[in-house]
């Protein structure tokens, strides 16, 4: 188990876009396995390359069900990912980001995405998310071309010391990635 830093604001590389990726190689099987490392000892939902300081078009996202707190979670390795269906339905919803931590966001994402990529072996793969994980998706791919949920958000709040406390605690959904 490696553990990468999450790098966290004002380090330019979260502004950066991220480039595609062409090298399958093990350098991408590490970075992979660190990311996803990295995302459950925060724990978090969601990483993108970029929070690690690597400038690559890589995301994983881990996430159960949003009904159902024991539906096992599932992860997702998504290579060079884009949306190839966004929803006309928008749902607003509150987000925090590990490279931005101690505050909060209401963001209005899609309700719905398609998303197409390259898994960690360079075969094509398809996701359709719904809810929550669209969130997700939309959120981490946005790390990609440098866009932050306080970017997108129309409100943001700074926690208070306990409820930074009470969210580490019970590490929610909406507060972990
Ligand atoms: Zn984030």
């Amino acid at each position: 188990m490696a553990l990468r830093e999450i790098v966290t604001l004002p380090d330019p590389v979260l502004r950066r876009k991220a480039r595609k990726v062409t090298d399958f190689g093990p350098k991408l099987q590490q970075l992979i396995d660190d990311m996803v490392d990295s995302m459950r000892a925060e724990p978090g939902v969601g990483l993108a390359a970029p929070q690690v300081g690597v400038q690559e078009r890589v995301i994983v996202v881990e996430f159960g069900d949003e009904e159902d707190e024991k539906a096992p979670l599932k992860l997702y390795t998504v290579v060079n990912p884009e949306f190839t269906r966004l929803s006309k339905d928008t749902l607003v919803g509150t987000e925090g980001c590990l490279s931005i931590p101690g505050y909060l966001g209401e963001v209005e994402r899609h309700a719905s995405v398609v998303v197409k990529g390259q898994n960690r072996r360079g075969q094509p793969l398809t996701i359709k998310a719904q809810g929550w994980l669209a969130r997700i998706f939309q959120h981490e791919i946005d790390h990609l071309d440098g866009v932050l949920f306080v970017d997108k958000a129309t409100k943001v709040w700074r926690l208070t010391k306990e409820e930074q406390e009470q969210a580490d605690e019970h590490a929610a959904p909406s507060l972990g990635d």
